[in-house]
């Protein structure tokens, strides 16, 4: 695989700590334990970002404005984020002020962000 840009890097690290956040809570996993409903969201997730066409360039995925989950995964990936997203900031305060920062970073569409890429390689 590709040596990845450390913004999708933080934000796999991100994801990771809120499902084991939300799987702890709900599904009464124990310590790394993921149940197999959040391992296989996790691998999508991770897949969406591997596949993620901003890379570095990302916003986070909740203010992205391409909709590349599936329907019933972004359902998903609400939940978590809406139990799991306050209590980053007791868990892991700096990931939590990352992703808060990066989220500042304004989303853009995909062609606003070719003609930028284009333009910056001219
Ligand atoms: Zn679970």
């Amino acid at each position: 695989m590709n040596e990845q840009h450390q913004r999708i890097k933080r934000e796999k690290k991100t994801i990771d700590k809120m499902v084991h956040i939300y799987c702890k809570g709900h599904h009464e996993t124990k310590g790394k334990e993921l149940c197999p409903e959040c391992t296989e969201f996790l691998a999508y997730a991770f897949l969406r970002l591997d596949k993620c066409p901003f890379q570095e360039e990302k916003s986070t995925c909740g203010k992205c404005l391409v909709h590349c989950y599936q329907p019933q995964m972004r359902e998903k990936a609400k939940k978590i984020m809406r139990y799991s997203g306050p209590r980053m900031l007791l868990h892991s305060p700096g990931l939590a002020l990352h992703h808060m920062l990066d989220g500042r970073k304004k989303p853009q569409t995909i062609e606003e962000f070719r003609k930028k890429k284009a333009q910056s390689s001219a």
